[in-house]
């Protein structure tokens, strides 16, 4: 039987987070919730107005480029495609065809983590096309009964960064990865938010089947209305599954637009694709061609790309002793890095530990972080940089934990009350009479009191039930309201109960 493999190429639609919009002064505010506000003459194309290209988007995709290796063009033009459509009011689009900002270049994405967990993960790097920079268009509205449609035009005009692979991604997989990283890419160069439930960031996917060992590429098709990672992960699976039906049974790919729909879990056909000469491009007259080098210092833009997260992870790697998998989703905000890192190094400043301690101490501020803290924010739905709590307290929490002065489950409670108040751990846990007793002076009345009330169990034991031990430990820590340090608790009551 044909083995049928997938080619899959992504072109990605990024709003840029500039002050105003493309090519007029009007914000760009896409919180905005107040229809037509951000309007001017220009953005709604009335007659005789001149478009004047907004600096800070060019500088934005400059640094895109920059981060992915890139190449800046020496000359870059504008050109207009013409279609209409009733949210685009000057009948076309200012973008750019032959002549983009940017070209070449890649992303690296990861795939695996080596069976040796010191060994670097299995990487690929996906190549890029270009990245171009263009308009968006305003937003239709439609009324619940489905009889009226609004138009707003705050949308109109604000920045659009295009990006465009090659053909090099080979799985829904892959394809996500690719769209994650590139999402945490843009937010560390804070170019653009990039939340594709926002319609922030918007991915198309190009898909095609050829048989294993085929020397050319097959009919490709097209998904849009991608507006979440895992639409962009399921509507390619599908995607495979529907053409590798078709090619086994003896049919033909159309080369189609199909749209994704996400409650069906299906992609249907919108219509046949539009070639490049639909749109009859032709250079934008009202804008000369820029020079980007001659706008902007390049050196000065490369020295504003801050580490990224994929060196970010591999340094983490490194210097925490912690595995790819883990420090994976620790750098997807440039926030959630910052802070881990800023925990790490408080954690290290409290006490010199060996350098297995310290792994230690890492590997614990990583639990609570990845867990406990994800867990309040997921619940809270809110965001780390919203928490009152700095990491220094943080630290101050996990360096308690380690010292076994307070137990883990007190520790939860504590984590949850400075996620909200913000107030230090020592004023909570010692408000809260939370410390762990763990020294065996202090310890000794309730274990004697316990050992006396449950003179058959003690017995029990005493005959060769080591099972019940568990027993008393646990009406122990009853006792001294979970206070109690449950190991030191353990080796008091067998060293009692010999004596005794
Ligand atoms: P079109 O002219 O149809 O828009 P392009 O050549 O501009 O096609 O490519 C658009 C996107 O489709 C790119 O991301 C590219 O990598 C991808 N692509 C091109 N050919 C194929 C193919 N045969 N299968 C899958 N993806 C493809
Ligand atoms: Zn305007
Ligand atoms: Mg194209």
């Amino acid at each position: 039987m044909v083995k049928y493999l997938p080619t899959i190429g992504l072109e990605i639609h990024i709003e840029l987070k500039t002050k105003t919009k493309m090519f007029c002064g009007c914000l760009n505010d896409s919180e905005e919730r107040h229809p037509n506000v951000n309007v001017c003459p220009i953005c709604l194309a009335h007659p005789g107005v001149l478009p004047v290209i907004n600096q800070e988007a060019v500088a934005a995709v400059l640094k895109l480029g920059l981060a992915l290796d890139a190449k800046i063009a020496s000359v870059s033009k504008f050109d207009r495609k013409n279609y209409f459509y009733p949210d685009l009011p000057k009948g076309y689009q200012i973008s750019q065809y032959d002549q983009p900002l940017v070209e070449g270049g890649y992303l690296e994405i990861y795939l695996a983590e080596k069976n040796n967990v010191n060994d670097l993960p299995l990487t690929k790097k996906i190549r890029l096309r270009r990245v171009h920079l263009e308009e968006d268009a305003g937003r239709l509205n439609h009324s619940d009964d489905g009889k009226n449609t609004y138009v707003d035009f705050n949308r109109a005009g604000v920045p659009l960064a295009e990006l465009v692979t090659e053909p090099d991604i080979a799985s829904a997989l892959e394809a996500r990865r690719f769209a994650e990283e590139l999402r945490a890419i843009l937010r560390y160069l804070a170019i653009a938010n990039a939340d594709m439930e926002k319609g922030e960031m918007r991915c198309e996917v190009n898909i095609s089947l050829a048989s294993e060992g085929s020397r050319e590429l097959g009919t490709k098709v097209e998904i849009k209305n991608l507006n979440s990672f895992r639409a962009v992960e399921q509507s390619i699976e599908y995607e495979i599954k529907r053409q590798t039906e078709i090619l086994e049974g003896g049919g033909k790919i159309m080369h189609e637009t199909r749209g994704w729909d996400e409650p069906k879990g299906v992609t249907v056909s919108q219509r046949s694709k539009e070639e490049a000469h639909d749109y009859r491009y032709f250079p934008e007259p009202d804008l000369l061609p820029l020079k980007p080098s001659e706008l902007f210092p390049l050196e000065a833009l490369k020295v504003a790309v801050p580490e990224l997260p994929f060196a970010k992870r591999l340094r983490f790697m490194k210097e925490f002793g912690l595995k790819f998998g883990e420090v994976d989703s620790l750098v997807w905000e440039p926030e959630t890095a910052v802070y881990f890192e800023q925990v790490i190094s408080e954690l290290d400043s409290f006490q010199p530990a060996s350098t297995k301690h310290r792994e230690k101490r890492i590997k614990l501020a990583y639990n609570y972080f990845n867990s406990d803290l994800k867990g309040l924010i997921a619940a809270q739905l809110t965001a780390l940089k919203d928490s009152k709590m700095d990491s220094h307290d943080f630290a101050h929490l996990i360096d308690f934990v380690d010292k076994n002065m307070i137990s883990s489950a007190a520790a939860k409670a504590v984590l949850a009350e400075m996620f909200v108040t913000g107030v230090d751990p020592e004023g909570i846990i010692k408000e809260k009479n939370l410390f762990q007793i763990s020294d065996g002076k202090d310890l000794s009345a309730a274990i004697e009191k316990i050992i006396a009330a449950n003179p058959e169990v003690a017995e029990n034991y005493k005959k060769g039930k080591e099972g019940v031990l568990q027993f008393l430990v646990g009406q122990v820590m009853k006792e001294t309201n979970g206070r109690a340090n449950p190991e030191v608790v353990l080796e008091q009551i067998k060293a009692a109960l010999k004596n005794n």
